[in-house]
């Protein structure tokens, strides 16, 4: 079967005073109809970048998707003008962001908010596009959706705009919803309840979900794949029960031992160290100056990917044949 989206050598650059850099760089992935993927890693890795590059709202400038293909169904949305590209995005590639207040419209009500785009992508009438608003809030399990629906979104708790969003989001049955850190800003009961609601309805409508997270926690209960990405690369690529059971990068083992399990009262072990800025990277492995394994050849020469085992693939020396 053919991938839905399939990314090839995607690069993408920013510029500032301190010269051009690549914040995604030369990144290659596929994503299969259906199918959860994870994108994984601190702030400042890339993901982020990613996600706006597929859905074309790189802000240019500073930013420029410079190389590589975007193919959607088999064709290229770096190839379409931006009326198709708006096409997709309100009709088969949807994004729920980290903090729906700044995505939300806070001078609309939720209702005009949901059934605007159906009316614009989808040609339904006012009053149609107002009724299936009040079906998707009611989709997200939103209590009373028809009084809801009548509300501005800062009359809501930060929970019930997350599901406005989500609402938003999949009103207009996307292939492909890009969900990025979507739990982050709320409290843990809420996020459980969220990450949920989202694997049932993806499930439900055969959509495919790309996670974008830092937390592995949150992974573990809605991937089948995860990428790893560090300082603009994918380091990690693998079906989610190896990525636990036998994580080969030392980034991702990194990221692995800080995840805190249920009732742990221990210190978490983050990884010393930062993401090094864009325009400052250290040559060689990016990661050598924050690895415990890395060894001479590290500073010098930029891993490439090896396939250690079938299917799963990682950036790093160790695994050098
Ligand atoms: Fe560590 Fe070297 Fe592997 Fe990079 S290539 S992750 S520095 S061991």
């Amino acid at each position: 079967t053919k991938p839905l989206l399939d990314i090839d050598k995607l690069t993408t650059c920013f510029s500032s005073h301190q010269g051009i850099a690549k914040a995604v760089d030369t990144v290659s992935l596929s994503f299969m109809q259906g199918e959860t993927l994870a994108i994984v890693g601190e702030s400042g890795c890339g993901k982020t970048v990613l996600a706006l590059s597929i859905l074309g709202l790189i802000p240019d400038p500073p930013g420029r998707v410079t190389e590589g293909r975007i193919l959607y169904r088999g064709k290229d949305l770096l190839d379409m003008s931006d009326t198709e590209l708006m096409q997709v995005r309100g009709n088969h590639i949807s994004m729920i962001f980290q903090e729906p207040m700044t995505a939300l419209n806070p001078v609309f009500r939720v209702n005009d908010q949901i059934a605007e785009p159906l009316r614009l992508h989808q040609g339904f009438s006012k009053k149609e596009a107002l009724d299936k608003a009040v079906d998707a809030l009611n989709m997200v399990g939103i209590p009373n959706p028809t009084a809801i629906a009548k509300t501005y979104p800062h009359e809501l708790s930060g929970g019930m705009r997350q599901r406005v969003m989500i609402a938003m989001a999949l009103a207009c049955n996307p292939d492909i919803l890009i969900a990025d850190e979507p739990t982050t800003a709320l409290d843990v009961t809420i996020q459980a309840q969220i990450i949920d609601l989202m694997n049932d309805l993806t499930e439900k409508m055969h959509s495919s979900l790309m996670l974008i997270t830092h937390d592995l926690g949150v992974v573990a209960r809605m991937a089948q794949r995860v990428a790893v990405m560090y300082s603009g690369k994918v380091v990690e690529l693998a079906d989610v029960n190896s990525i636990y059971a036998k994580p080969l990068h030392p980034y991702t083992q990194g990221l692995l031992a800080s995840v805190p399990t249920l009732g742990d009262t221990q210190r978490l072990n983050p990884i010393p160290g930062i993401v090094p800025s864009i325009f400052n990277r250290p040559q060689g492995c990016r990661f050598h100056p924050r690895c415990p394994k890395a060894y001479q050849k590290c500073s010098l020469m930029l891993p490439p990917l090896f396939e250690p085992e079938p299917g799963h693939t990682v950036r790093c020396w160790l695994y050098e044949e």
